[in-house]
């Protein structure tokens, strides 16, 4: 296979061994912060780099969390937590995610999701449009009982890009687009209870960003930073936590703060349930073929 089909691959072997490593450590009383580095730590000891910090969402946050520098957030008996990991070989992305469930009562919610999930997988080939996967989400979930996030996709992957344009819906849409041979697309159905908006709102910061803008600052460490966060995470997102570890201190926090003000670095916000409804997801990075598809994450 061509050099670009063995990264896919190994990220996606890293990303599925960290993932379940992860879901494995998600217990009442253990601290977010120590579940995102641990995570990160071992995309590196496996020989691949973050594709997107370690995001952990409980319940009502859909999407976008990560720990800030000293975060003391701890899970907790009967939330619903998604562990959603990014890992990329020479740019190269892998991107999973699972829901811990520690809330029986929600467990038929996490089974629907993944249901939804291999529904998908089990439609995608070359020439299948978007819209047709959307409709296969949509119909498992409201089969079972629950109502997908209409405004969450799933997105094709390109080198050093997570959002590579082309997304994949949760619901039946009016308009699709043919899946191309070749392409890499991350699947990710999120459910709610039918009581639930089933759509997500903008919420406070993630702790994520992304480089956005080159500008000369003044500043030495500014300048130096800036510099760091664009050779070493280009295109993709990155932790605050990780470049405050790198620049230390107040000096760092300085930094980091005119890097937001002047729009150098983009901030994401979490996504939240418009109806603070709990939220399960789960989610597979998948090659399109003639025959079906690859699943790189399993
Ligand atoms: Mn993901
Ligand atoms: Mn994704």
């Amino acid at each position: 296979m061509s050099e670009p089909t063995d990264s896919l691959l190994e990220a996606g072997r890293i990303a599925a061994q960290v993932r379940e490593d992860i879901k494995n450590k998600v217990k009442p009383g253990v601290k977010v912060i120590d579940l995102c580095d641990s995570a990160e730590r071992m995309i590196g000891d496996l020989g691949g780099k973050p594709a997107f910090p370690c995001n952990i969402d409980i319940d009502r946050v859909a999407a976008h969390y990560v720990s800030p520098l000293g975060d003391t957030t701890v899970i907790e008996q009967g939330q619903l937590v998604k562990v959603d990991i990014g890992v990329h070989i020479d740019g190269y992305i892998a991107d999973t995610a699972v829901t811990v469930c520690l809330n029986p009562t929600l467990k038929n919610m996490v089974e629907a999701v993944e249901a939804a999930l291999e529904a998908a997988i089990k439609t995608i080939k070359t020439g299948v449009k978007t819209s047709d996967i959307g409709a296969v989400i949509e119909h498992t979930i409201k089969n079972r009982g629950f109502k997908p996030i209409r405004n969450l996709t799933g997105h094709k992957l390109s080198r050093y890009i997570v959002h590579a344009g082309k997304s994949i819906p949760n619901i039946r849409t009016m308009l699709g687009e043919k899946l191309l041979e070749g392409e890499v697309f991350a699947v990710e159905p999120f459910t709610v209870l039918s009581t639930s908006a089933g759509e997500v709102r903008d919420g406070a910061s993630s702790n994520i960003y992304r480089f956005d803008k080159k500008r000369n600052f003044s500043n030495t460490i500014t300048k130096e930073m800036l510099n760091f966060i664009q050779s070493e995470y280009r295109t993709l997102p990155f932790a605050s936590r990780w470049v405050l570890r790198r620049f230390p201190g107040s000096d760092g926090i300085n930094a980091f703060d005119e890097l937001i003000k002047f729009k150098s670095i983009y901030s994401y916000p979490q996504l939240i349930e418009k109806t603070n409804g709990v939220v399960a997801q789960a989610e597979h990075t998948i090659i399109v073929t003639n025959e079906g598809c690859i699943v790189t994450t399993r």
